[in-house]
C-alpha cells in the first residue's frame, strides 16, 4: 500500500485492457501493481502510463507461473485485491498450441490463486470473455444462458470460471469477480495508449484502423450472408475505457461486500461489420476499402450481450459509443502508427526505455 491507497495487484496489467484499466483504477484513488512478463507487450507502455497518471509506476517484471515471486510481490505491495489479465488469447492460435494456452491460462490462475491464498489476499477479479457462450441460441446474451465453449482459448476460460467457482464454495472468505467482456475495442483519448497487435491483427477494429493509416490495402468482410440486417457478422463493441470502468466497479464492490458475481460487460447494442466501416470511414475523413470474403471458420452470426446484471449489481453500464470507439482509436493509430515501437520528435517524446522513476524490478521468465 502506498499512502493508505489500496494496492491491487494487475497481472497482464502492461497489456491492452490492463494497461488501461490501471489508469482508472489511479483515478479511483488506487495504487495499481503491474505483474507482467511483457510476452505481449511493449515496456515503453510503462512511461506513457507515467505520463497520463504524472505518478510513478510500480510495475514488476516475470511470468505469473513463478508463484513463490507471486507471494513475494505480494507482500511486498501488501496487495488488497488482484486483477487477473494475463494470459494469451487468440483463439485461431489456441487451436494451434493448446498445451501452451491451458498452461498459461489455466496455470497462470492457480499459480497466481495459490500466492493469494499463501498471503490472505482473497478478492480477485477475473478476465473471462463472451466465448464462453458458444454459438447462442438467441440474443441478448444473460449470465444465465449456457456455457457451450468451442475453441481452446474458451474452454481455459471456463475452465477458469470453474476452478473460481470451486475456491470459492471451499471457502466464503475468498471474494471472486467474473467479467465476461464482449469485444473491448477503441484507446484511452489521449492518444498515449491503445491496443498494440503484433503482426497482422486477427480483430477487425485494428484491421480497420491499419487500413485507415494505409498499413493495409483493404478490409476482408468475413461472409455477407449472415442471418443479420446486412448479411455481415453483428458484435456488442465496447470502449476499452468503460470496460476498464467496469473493473474498477468490480474491485470495488468486491471489497465493499464480499459478494462474488459473474456479470456481462458490454453495451447490449449490436453493430455490425459493414456499421463499424462506416463508423470507422466517418471518425477518420478517409474512404476505407472492402471486399467481401468467404465466412470465418468459428464466426457465429450474432452476439450481443444483456447488460442489466451489470447495471445492478455493479452500477455500472457503458458511456461511450460506436463513433467514440472509432474516433479513439483512430486517434491512437495516428499518433502511433507503429504502436508503442513509434518514435516521435513531438510529444510524447517516449523513446527513454523505462522512466528513472519507475519502480521496474526484473526477474526471469520461467520456462513455459
Ligand atoms: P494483452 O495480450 O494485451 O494483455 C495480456 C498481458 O498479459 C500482456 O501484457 C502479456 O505480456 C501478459 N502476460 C501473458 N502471459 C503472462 C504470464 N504468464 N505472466 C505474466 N504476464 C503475462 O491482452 P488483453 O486484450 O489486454 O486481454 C487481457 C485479458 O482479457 C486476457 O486474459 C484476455 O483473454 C481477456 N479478454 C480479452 C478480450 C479482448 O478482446 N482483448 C476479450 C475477452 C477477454
Ligand atoms: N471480421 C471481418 N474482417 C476481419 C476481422 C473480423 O469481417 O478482418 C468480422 C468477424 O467475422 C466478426 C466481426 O468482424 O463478425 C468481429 O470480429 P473480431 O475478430 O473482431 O471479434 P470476435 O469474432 O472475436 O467477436
Amino acid at each position: 500500500m502506498t499512502l493508505n491507497k489500496p494496492s491491487v495487484l494487475l497481472t497482464g496489467g502492461a497489456g491492452y485492457i490492463g494497461s488501461h484499466t490501471f489508469v482508472a483504477l489511479v483515478e479511483a484513488g488506487y495504487q495499481p501493481v503491474i505483474l507482467d512478463d511483457f510476452s505481449n507487450s511493449h515496456p515503453a507502455v510503462l512511461q506513457r502510463l507515467e505520463q497520463l497518471t504524472e505518478q510513478p509506476v510500480i510495475c514488476e517484471r516475470g511470468n505469473v507461473l513463478d508463484t513463490p515471486w507471486v507471494v513475494e510481490v505480494l507482500q511486498r505491495h501488501r496487495c488488497v485485491a488482484a486483477i487477473h489479465f494475463a494470459g494469451f488469447k487468440a483463439v485461431g492460435e489456441s487451436v494451434q498450441k493448446p498445451l501452451m494456452y491451458y498452461q498459461n491460462n489455466v496455470g497462470g490462475l492457480l499459480s497466481l490463486l495459490q500466492a493469494m491464498e499463501t498471503t490472505e489476499c482473497r478478492s480477485v477479479v477475473f478476465s473471462s470473455s463472451a466465448t464462453v457462450y458458444g454459438d447462442p441460441a438467441s440474443v441478448p446474451i444473460d449470465e444465465q444462458f449456457p456455457c457451450a465453449p468451442e475453441s481452446p482459448y474458451a474452454h481455459t476460460k471456463l475452465m477458469c470460471e470453474n476452478i473460481l467457482a470451486s475456491l470459492r464454495t471451499s471457502d466464503p472468505a475468498w471474494r471472486v469477480g467474473v467479467l465476461r467482456y464482449f469485444n473491448p475495442v477503441g484507446a484511452h483519448p489521449s492518444g498515449l495508449i491503445g491496443e498494440d497487435p503484433s503482426g497482422i491483427p486477427n480483430n477487425l477494429m485494428p484491421y480497420v484502423t491499419q487500413v485507415a493509416v494505409g498499413k493495409r490495402a483493404m478490409v476482408n468482410v468475413f461472409g455477407n450472408d449472415y442471418p443479420t440486417p446486412d448479411g455481415t457478422g453483428v458484435r456488442d463493441y465496447l470502449h476499452v475505457t468503460d470496460l476498464a470502468a467496469g473493473h474498477v466497479a468490480a474491485v470495488s464492490a468486491l471489497l465493499a461486500h464480499g459478494k462474488s458475481f459473474t456479470i456481462n460487460l458490454g453495451t447490449g447494442e449490436g453493430t455490425s461489420v459493414l456499421e463499424v466501416i462506416q463508423a470507422f470511414e466517418r471518425a477518420s475523413g478517409r474512404s476505407i476499402p472492402y471486399e467481401f470474403a468467404p465466412r470465418r471458420a468459428g464466426d457465429v452470426a450474432q452476439y450481443f450481450a444483456d447488460v442489466s446484471l451489470a447495471g445492478s449489481l455493479l452500477g455500472w453500464r457503458a458511456q461511450c459509443t460506436m463513433d467514440d470507439m472509432c474516433r479513439d482509436s483512430w486517434h491512437w493509430q495516428q499518433r502511433n502508427p507503429e504502436g508503442y515501437r513509434t518514435v516521435t520528435s513531438s510529444p510524447p517524446a517516449l523513446q527513454v526505455p523505462v522512466p528513472a522513476s519507475s519502480n521496474v524490478s526484473a526477474r526471469p521468465a520461467v520456462g513455459m
